[in-house]
C-alpha cells in the first residue's frame, strides 16, 4: 500500500500537549515591560483567554472544538504516502514516507492552527485579527480562517515578499484580507524603521512588531501568530496524531522523522506525538529539525532569553536565537527566515531529545526537483529542506544496507514558489555564506535577564 487515507471520523478529537510530559519545567516567558513573568492579563491585550490558557497549560490532552473539527475536515485527515518512486531514484533500501500537508486550501500545514485561533477569537467577541506574513503562507492561512468565521483580517507582509510573491497577496485578498507591505507608515514600529532605513526590505521581526502594536491598541482587534508559541504547536499535533494511526494501519513505525524548522510548528506538529512514546520509554525515534544554513537558529544560535520581534513588544522567551535584530539573507524559503525558534523545540534540542541539521539552498532546490520529478508533487522550498536531509540519510542507508523507515513532513506545496524554481533551473540561485558577523553583532543585543 503506498497511500494511507483515514476517514473524516478518524480525525483526532484532542490535541496532544507535550508540556505535560517534559522531564523538567520550561523557563517562563518574561514581560518586556515589567521584567517579571508575563501575566494572563498582559497577554489579554492581544490574545483570547482560551489561547492564553492553552499557552500555559500542562494538561496532556485538550479537546478540539466541534466547529474547528468541522472546518479542518474540509481537507483533513491528510494522506500519508510512501515515496516509492523517490526511493527507487535514490536506490535506497530505506522506506521513505511523507505526510502531505499541501492538501490544505492554503497549501500548507498553517491552517491547522489558523482555524483554531480564529475560532477562539470569534467566540470571545473579537471582530478583527492582525498578523504578519513572510512568504505569505501564514497570511493566506489566517485570511482563509477569518473568512470561515466571518472576521476581518489585516496582514503585514514583509515588503520584499510583497513584491516577489504577488499571487500570495492575491490569495489573501480573495479571502477578504487587507495586505499591507511592512515596514509601513501605519504603526510607530514601522515608521521608526522607515526613518532609519527608508529602503528597508522588511523582516518577520518588524512585521510582527507592527501587527502586535495595532492589536494592542484596538479593543476589537487581536493578534495571531503562525508559529513559535506553545498553543500553535499544540494545534499542529493533529499531523503526528494522524500519522501514528496511519503507521498503525500499515504496521510500520518511523526510525527518523524530518521536518523543516522556521519557528518549529510543522516540526512540533509531526514529531511531538511520536516523542510522547520516546519520553515514556515506549518507542524510540530520532526527530530532526532541518533549517537553512543561512539562518541556522538551532545549529549555530545560542540558548538564551530573547525578544520575539524587532521592536521588543513581544514576551522575552528562552529559546535558540540569532538575535532579534538579525535580518537573515533573502533565501527563497521565506518561511524559515526567523531569528528565533519555538521555546519547546529549543528546550528539546538543548536536552538532546531531538536533533537538528542545516542545509544549503542549492541542495534544497536540487532535492525539491528530484522529489517533484519522482513523486509528482512540487514541494514548497521550506519542505524541501526536510527532503534534502532525508536524501543524505537514505544514501547513507544505501552504503550500509540498513532498511530504516524515514518520515518526512511535507509541510506544503510550492505552486506559489515558481519564481524560485525558475531561478534554480536558470542556474541563478546562489548559496549564502553563514552570516557569522551579522549574527555576532545581533547577539550583542540580547536582553539581560
Ligand atoms: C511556514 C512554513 C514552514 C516553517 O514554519 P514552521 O513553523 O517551522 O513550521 C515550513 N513549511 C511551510 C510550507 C511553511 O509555510
Amino acid at each position: 500500500m503506498s497511500k494511507v487515507y483515514l476517514k473524516n471520523d478518524d480525525m483526532p478529537k484532542q490535541w496532544y500537549n507535550i508540556l505535560a510530559d517534559l522531564p523538567t519545567p520550561m523557563d517562563p516567558p518574561i514581560s518586556p515591560f515589567t521584567g517579571k513573568h508575563v501575566t494572563f492579563d498582559e497577554m489579554k491585550a492581544i490574545f483570547p483567554p482560551h489561547l492564553i490558557e492553552q499557552e500555559m497549560s500542562i494538561q496532556k490532552w485538550i479537546d478540539i472544538p466541534e466547529k474547528v473539527l468541522d472546518v479542518l475536515s474540509i481537507w483533513r485527515p491528510s494522506p500519508l504516502i510512501r515515496a516509492k518512486r523517490f526511493e527507487e531514484l535514490l536506490g535506497t533500501p530505506a522506506k521513505i514516507y511523507y505526510k502531505y500537508e499541501g492538501v490544505s486550501p492554503a497549501g500548507s500545514h498553517k491552517p491547522n492552527t489558523a482555524v483554531a485561533q480564529a475560532y477562539y477569537n470569534k467566540i470571545n467577541g473579537i471582530k478583527r485579527l492582525t498578523t504578519e506574513t513572510g512568504a505569505g503562507q501564514w497570511g493566506s492561512s489566517l485570511a482563509l480562517a477569518c473568512k470561515m468565521f466571518e472576521m476581518e483580517c489585516r496582514v503585514y507582509m514583509v515588503k520584499i515578499s510583497y513584491y516577489q510573491k504577488p499571487y500570495r497577496k492575491s490569495f489573501m485578498r480573495l479571502f477578504g484580507a487587507e495586505v499591507i507591505p511592512s515596514p509601513s507608515e501605519m504603526t510607530n514600529s514601522g515608521r521608526e524603521v522607515l526613518k532609519r532605513n527608508p529602503d528597508s526590505n522588511g523582516s518577520l521581526g518588524i512585521a510582527i512588531s507592527e501587527a502586535v502594536e495595532e492589536a494592542a491598541n484596538r479593543q476589537d482587534t487581536n493578534y495571531a501568530l503562525g508559529s513559535v508559541l506553545n498553543h500553535v504547536l499544540l494545534h499542529q499535533t493533529v499531523i503526528g496524531l494522524e500519522a501514528i494511526k496511519q503507521f498503525d494501519i500499515i504496521g510500520d513505525y518511523p526510525d527518523n522523522i524530518y521536518a523543516s524548522c522556521g519557528g518549529g510548528s510543522n516540526f512540533g506538529g509531526i514529531a511531538f506525538p511520536f516523542l510522547e512514546k520516546k519520553l515514556k520509554g515506549i518507542k524510540d525515534v530520532k526527530a530532526i529539525a532541518v533549517e537553512p544554513s543561512s539562518c541556522p537558529t538551532l545549529t549555530k544560535g545560542v540558548f538564551e532569553y530573547d525578544y520575539g520581534d524587532e521592536a521588543k513588544l513581544t514576551p522575552i522567551m528562552k529559546m535558540y536565537t540569532l538575535g532579534h535584530d538579525f535580518e537573515p539573507p533573502a533565501i527563497h524559503a521565506g518561511g524559515l527566515r526567523y531569528h528565533g525558534d519555538s521555546p519547546i523545540v529549543s528546550y528539546l534540542y538543548n536536552k538532546g531529545i531531538i536533533g537538528a541539521e542545516s542545509v544549503q539552498q542549492s541542495e534544497v532546490f536540487k532535492a525539491g526537483l528530484m522529489f517533484a520529478q519522482s513523486e509528482a508533487i512540487v514541494p514548497a522550498p521550506e519542505s524541501a529542506h526536510a527532503i534534502a536531509a532525508v536524501i543524505k540519510e537514505a544514501l547513507r542507508c544505501k552504503e550500509t544496507g540498513e532498511s530504516k523507515t524515514l518520515l518526512i513532513c511535507l509541510s506544503g506545496h510550492g505552486f506559489f514558489d515558481m519564481g524560485s524554481y525558475d531561478a534554480y533551473l536558470d542556474g541563478k540561485l546562489s548559496d549564502y555564506e553563514y552570516p557569522e558577523e551579522a549574527i555576532q553583532e545581533s547577539l550583542k543585543h540580547l536582553p539581560k535577564i
